[in-house]
């Protein structure tokens, strides 16, 4: 870059900042401004891989620069005590860890499911941003969140292959990409700033692929949605995962049907076991 070039790019960015060209919040879509502390609050957070993001405040702030501070608030992690099987969060706070009545009766084909937020008003809005809106600027925050998530419950070492929950070629034909993969893809990167070593782990889009075009699940009952989901994955290389540790990728664990059918596919073709991590997670019980 010329000398020129560069006194130009820097007077762009202060005025971005100054508020000329102020920010846009993804989701109301209104123009809002940064006080200069909340990036440099922001970029400190991305350096520091000790960060707890968990903290509704620490929260906001990784948010800054998509969100105006109306729209960040509404933000809940999901804590214990929480079900150490499907990962959902019991109303009651207090108490320790148990299975939850569901997972007590039915059949779980992952071992455990962990996800970072509760799906609430306000992280349903902000996901839909991200899905239906094509707002992947949504990646780097949700893709250090989400590694934030998985070194706290999982150890690197355990896990073989890192996979999305697909989407049928024809919605990602329409939508361009899977959102589960984006926010996997870099992770070799954003393990780096965690000190973490990723170089043996697999980060693959195409483990599971969609045999046929399931009706969008939104709305339909518990048995609907199973028998929707039924037969609707096949795993595109059996060999490729035999006897491995599989982590499943998806963006909310909403009735858990999706991820249990993706995890009884991958079982049936002999991963050693599967597990599950998502952005969101809704709080009653599937
Ligand atoms: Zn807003
Ligand atoms: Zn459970």
């Amino acid at each position: 870059m010329k000398f020129t070039d560069a006194i130009l790019l820097n007077r762009v960015i202060k005025s971005v900042r100054e508020g000329v060209f102020p920010p846009i919040c993804l989701k109301c879509r209104k123009s809002y401004r940064i006080p200069n502390e909340r990036y440099e609050e922001a970029r400190a957070l991305y350096a520091n891989p000790n960060a707890n993001l968990r903290d509704p405040i620490r929260f906001r702030r990784l948010m800054t620069a998509y969100l105006c501070s109306q729209c960040q608030s509404g933000f809940y992690a999901v804590e214990s005590p929480l079900c150490p099987r499907c990962g959902i969060m019991f109303k009651s706070r207090e108490g320790s860890d148990h299975l939850c009545g569901k997972c007590l009766k039915s059949a779980r084909h992952f071992r455990k499911a962990r996800a970072f937020a509760v799906y609430n008003e306000m992280f349903k809005d902000l996901i839909y941003c991200y899905k239906y809106r094509n707002k992947i600027q949504l990646e780097k925050p949700f893709s250090f969140i989400l590694f934030s998530i998985f070194i706290r419950y999982w150890d690197a070492r355990d896990i073989d292959i890192i996979a999305p929950v697909p989407l049928h070629w024809r919605r990602m034909y329409q939508r361009g990409f899977n959102q589960a993969f984006l926010m996997v893809r870099k992770w070799r990167t954003v393990a780096k700033t965690f000190q973490i070593d990723l170089t043996s782990v697999l980060i693959e889009r195409e483990i599971i692929v969609r045999t046929q075009q399931t009706a969008s699940q939104v709305g339909m009952s518990v048995k609907d949605r199973q028998a929707n989901i039924k037969n609707a994955f096949a795993v595109k290389t059996p060999e490729k995962i035999k006897g491995k540790r599989i982590l499943l990728i998806d963006d909310v664990l909403t009735t858990g049907s999706t991820v249990n059918e993706c995890a009884r596919i991958l079982m049936n073709n002999g991963a050693r076991y599967v597990d599950v991590l998502t952005l969101a997670q809704a709080i009653k019980s599937f």
